[in-house]
């Protein structure tokens, strides 16, 4: 057994480098999960020589027209200059310290910045390394809140239907009871409350029935649940549902009378994605914990934030008590300096303009599919375009089309979706949109 191993790591470490093509590919499929894919039958992947702009450069020459932005994070396009030059000043300066007993101008840089751009009572921060952990923290703070406060009975979440949040086991709690495989970690996963998900659409003349059965569970509940989780105004990976604002004004009043707190997941809407910094903009409604993540570095570093109330975070800390959380690249200095970058980049540009103008053209476009056979409905909001068809899509057929037609586009089940960086110009557009076009005519997926 131990001389297996020997030999083992020995051919690893004097394999010759660099791979070719075929090589990489090769031991990529043998040794390299990816994301929601099987080791014994893996789905094909294609190996990325670099990228730049909303371009995605394949090692065997083809240029693809990036329409996923590295799922919803890579707002300025790949390579900005502006970015890289911010990490390269911090990394000739410190990569990394730790976050115990020490501080630096790049997170407190990132905390005035978000602090300030995010409703006024949210001026507690606190610094993570991804989406999901965002998350766990931020239901730790509920339940450490409430336990603080004498309420021991509140340690459940209601949630909506079609949510994500996440793929930690917490997180993964409160995702879609069938999309989010509850079934898989049947007996592991805390059990939760979910209301029908909001049927009220974007821009939908808000009717109370709407909010029934939501408010149906908050009121036999509410002295077992400890918060509500949203994705304010747009549902992402549970389904790229988008629904009306109204719908978190409700919910904001219901949890406030109920006593029980509110946490936005804003980990995809957050830094423009749906027309407005936030989304919750579009409710004027402060939760008492905001998530963020995937853009908040423009792409460049897996860095995330969860931010609360001063009501919140003494009531944690009331009697001597702490936050029980710290993540040993808490506040990574060099992940904390690119999303300073990445968020003056983002204001100083005219970028509600640019998601107006992609918004308009992705709806002109798109429409365009309502009428085909295999479309159920089409919808965008923002800088995001959803074609949902009436069938699950066959991955791999259409993911090799769309690569043959020079775009990556990624779909899941029913869904076809583009939320392309904020660059990207009209003609690179119509190329998205005309291959979901032409794939959904050829009707082979
Ligand atoms: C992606 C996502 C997460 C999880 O973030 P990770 O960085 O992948 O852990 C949580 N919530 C929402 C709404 C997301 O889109």
């Amino acid at each position: 057994m131990a001389k297996g191993l020997t030999a083992t790591i020995k051919t690893a470490f004097t394999d010759p480098e660099p791979f070719d093509d075929d090589d990489l590919l090769e031991f990529d499929k043998n040794h390299i999960w990816h994301p929601y894919t099987s080791m014994t039958a893996p789905l094909m992947t294609y190996p990325v020589d670099s990228a730049r702009g909303v371009h995605i450069r394949l090692t065997d020459g083809r240029k693809l027209v990036d329409g996923m932005a590295s799922w919803w994070a890579a707002i300025h396009g790949y390579n900005h200059p502006v970015l890289n030059q911010a990490i390269r000043a911090q990394v000739d300066n410190m990569s990394h310290i730790m976050f115990g007993g020490l501080t630096h101008a790049p997170a407190v840089g990132l905390a005035r910045r978000l602090i300030s751009l995010t409703p006024p009572a949210l001026d507690q921060i606190f610094f993570c390394d991804s989406g999901s952990v965002a998350v766990e923290v931020a239901i730790k703070m509920a339940f450490q809140y409430w336990q603080a406060k004498g309420f021991e009975d509140k340690q459940k979440l209601l949630t909506v239907r079609s949510g994500y949040h996440g793929d930690t086991f917490a997180a993964m709690s409160v995702c879609d009871p069938v999309t989010g495989m509850h079934s898989l970690f049947k007996g592991v996963l805390p059990v939760q409350y979910f209301a029908e998900a909001p049927r009220c659409r974007f821009d939908e003349t808000w009717n109370e029935t709407y909010i029934t059965d939501f408010r149906n569970l908050l009121e036999t509940h509410h002295k077992s649940i400890a918060a509500v989780i949203l994705e304010p105004v747009v549902q992402g990976a549970g389904g790229m549902r988008f629904y009306s604002p109204h719908y978190l004004k409700r919910v904001r009043e219901l949890t406030d009378h109920f006593n029980v707190l509110l946490i936005f997941d804003e980990i995809a809407t957050g830094f423009g994605r749906t027309g407005t910094l936030f989304a919750l903009e579009h409710a004027e409604v402060t939760p008492d914990i905001l998530c963020v993540g995937k853009a908040l570095t423009g792409g460049c570093m897996s860095l995330a934030a969860s931010l609360t109330t001063k009501r919140v975070a003494e009531g944690i800390c009331a009697k001597g008590g702490v936050f029980m959380h710290g993540p040993t690249f808490m506040a990574n200095p060099l992940a904390c300096a690119v999303a300073i970058a990445s968020i003056d980049l983002l204001l100083s540009t005219p970028w509600q303009d640019k998601i107006q103008k992609i918004e308009s053209q992705l709806k002109s476009e798109l429409f365009q599919c309502a009428e085909l056979s295999p479309v159920e409905d089409v919808r965008v909001l923002g800088a995001i375009g959803v074609v949902e068809l009436k069938r699950p899509v066959n991955m791999k057929k259409i993911q090799k089309r769309f690569v043959e037609k020079g775009v990556w586009i990624r779909p899941f089940g029913k869904l076809i979706y583009v939320m392309p960086s904020y660059i990207i110009a009209p003609d690179q557009i119509t190329k998205l949109t005309r291959a979901i076009q032409d794939v959904i005519v050829e009707d082979n997926f």
